[in-house]
C-alpha cells in the first residue's frame, strides 16, 4: 500500500487533503516523497513562521527534548518561565495561560469572560458573548458555537448557549445587541478562515468604546493574525487598541503545538487554582520552540521587514492581470481573481510546485515570515504562470 492508501484506510476522513505526501522541508521549501519540491506560501496555515526546520529553532527544541520533555503542571520549569517573561515583554500582557491549540486558547478566554462577569455581578444572566459573522474560533463544541458561520452549526447538537452574532463592521447591529446580558465581545482583527476580511477601524473603535462603557471584556482572537504575521507582534498594535484578552496559537511556537491566552490587568487573576488546566499546557518543547520564535520575531527590525515584504508581495501580485485585489495586512493576504476560482488556482499551484491556501472565494497566502525576496519572486512567477 502506498502512503495515501494506508493513511486513508486508518485515519478519519475529516479533511479535504490534496494528494501530496510531504516528507521533509528546509527553509521555505518542502519536498514530497518523490523528491518534488514546493515553495511554501502557506506555512502549514501560518504555523511554520520561520520556515521548515530553522537551525536555531530546531537546536532549541532538540536540546529541550534531551533535557526534559514533560513535567506536568504539578511542577515549575525554567523554560516556561523564560517564555512567559519574553511574551509579557513583547505583548505587554502580564498574565497568560498555556494550552495546546487555538480552540483551547479561545475556550480559556471564554471561561475568563464568564467568570469575570459572574464574580463581579453575581448573576448567571450576564454570560453572553458577542461574536461576528464569518468569524472562526475553533472546532470544539463551544468554539464552534462561538464561530459565526451557520455551516459550522450542524450535527453536534446541543451547542453551547450564550453566543450572539453581530454582523462584522455593522456598528448599528453591535449597538443593538450589546445589552446588559453581554460579558464579552470576541473578534478577529482580520478574519482568516472567513475570507481574509480586515475589520474597519471605526468598527473596532466602537467595540472598544462600548465595552469600556459597559464593563464588557474585549477578546481578540489573534490565533492567525498574531506572532508577527501582520508586521507587528500583535495586530491590535496597528489598530491602536489593547484588548482585555488576546489569544495566540498557530505561529507562536514555529510548529510545536501551543495555544496561549493572554490577559491584561482587569482579568488576569480571574482563573484561580482548580478552575482551569491542561495536561500538556506549557509543555517544555512548546515553550522552547516559542522562545526560539520570539527571540527572532519579537525584534522590531524583523517585524518591520515582515511589513515591507507584505507591501512588496502585494505590489507584485497586483501586477498580475488576472488579480483583481489583495486584502489583508503584512504577510497575511487574500487574493481575488477576475475570472478564475480560488479552488482551481489552488490545485494548479500545487501541480506546479507552490503550496498555497484558500479562504472562501480567495486564494490565501501565509508565507513563512523569514521568506526572502528571491523566494517571493519565484513563487509569484509560478502563480503568474498558472494565471495566464
Ligand atoms: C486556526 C484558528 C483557530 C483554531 O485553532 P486550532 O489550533 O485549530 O484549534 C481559532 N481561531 C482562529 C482565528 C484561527 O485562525
Amino acid at each position: 500500500m502506498n502512503t495515501i492508501e494506508k493513511f486513508d484506510s486508518h485515519v478519519m476522513g475529516t479533511y479535504g487533503r490534496c494528494g501530496i505526501v510531504l516528507e521533509k522541508g528546509s527553509g521555505r521549501t518542502a519536498a514530497d516523497e518523490n523528491g518534488k519540491k514546493y515553495i511554501d506560501f502557506g506555512s502549514g496555515i501560518g504555523v511554520n513562521c520561520l520556515g521548515y526546520c530553522d537551525e536555531d529553532w530546531a537546536d532549541a527544541v532538540c536540546a529541550q527534548v534531551r533535557s526534559i520533555q514533560h513535567t506536568s503542571n504539578y511542577y515549575y520549569t525554567r523554560v516556561q518561565a523564560d517564555f512567559a517573561e519574553k511574551l509579557s515583554e513583547v505583548t505587554g500582557y502580564g498574565r497568560m495561560f498555556f494550552g495546546n491549540s487555538g480552540a483551547e486558547a479561545n475556550e480559556c478566554a471564554i471561561k475568563i469572560a464568564r467568570k469575570y462577569s459572574f464574580d463581579k455581578y453575581s448573576t448567571k444572566e450576564r454570560c453572553n458573548i458577542i461574536t461576528l459573522t464569518d468569524s472562526f474560533h475553533g472546532r470544539t463544541v463551544t468554539t464552534l458555537s462561538a464561530t459565526g458561520q451557520d455551516a459550522f452549526h450542524n450535527y453536534f447538537f446541543p451547542f453551547t448557549e450564550g453566543f450572539i452574532n453581530v454582523k462584522a463592521n455593522d456598528i448599528d447591529d453591535l449597538r443593538a445587541k450589546l445589552d446588559g446580558g453581554v460579558c464579552a465581545v470576541m473578534f478577529e482583527f482580520i478574519q482568516g478562515e472567513g475570507g481574509v476580511n480586515v475589520l474597519d477601524g471605526d468598527f473596532v473603535r466602537e467595540i472598544f468604546r462600548l465595552c469600556a462603557e459597559n464593563d464588557v471584556l474585549t477578546i481578540a482572537d489573534e490565533v492567525q493574525t498574531g506572532a508577527g504575521r501582520t508586521g507587528t507582534f500583535l495586530t491590535s498594535e496597528q489598530f491602536g487598541v489593547k484588548p482585555d484578552i488576546t489569544t495566540l496559537a498557530k505561529g507562536v511556537a514555529g510548529g510545536v503545538p501551543v495555544g496561549i491566552c493572554l490577559a491584561g490587568e482587569k482579568c488576569g487573576d480571574v482563573l484561580t487554582k482548580g478552575t482551569h488546566g491542561s495536561t500538556f499546557g506549557g509543555n517544555p518543547l512548546a515553550c522552547a520552540g516559542g522562545l526560539a520564535v520570539i527571540s527572532k520575531v519579537g525584534n522590531p527590525s524583523f517585524l518591520a521587514e515582515v511589513k515591507e515584504k507584505g507591501d512588496y508581495f502585494k505590489k507584485k501580485l497586483m501586477e498580475i492581470p488576472e488579480v483583481s485585489g489583495v486584502d489583508g495586512m503584512g504577510l497575511m493576504m487574500g487574493v481575488s481573481f477576475k475570472t478564475r476560482s480560488a479552488a482551481e488556482v489552488f490545485a494548479a499551484c500545487h501541480e506546479k510546485g507552490l503550496l498555497v491556501l484558500t479562504a472562501k472565494t480567495k486564494l490565501r497566502l501565509l508565507p513563512p515570515l523569514n521568506i526572502t525576496y528571491n523566494e517571493i519572486d519565484e513563487g509569484i512567477e509560478i502563480l503568474r504562470s498558472v494565471l495566464v
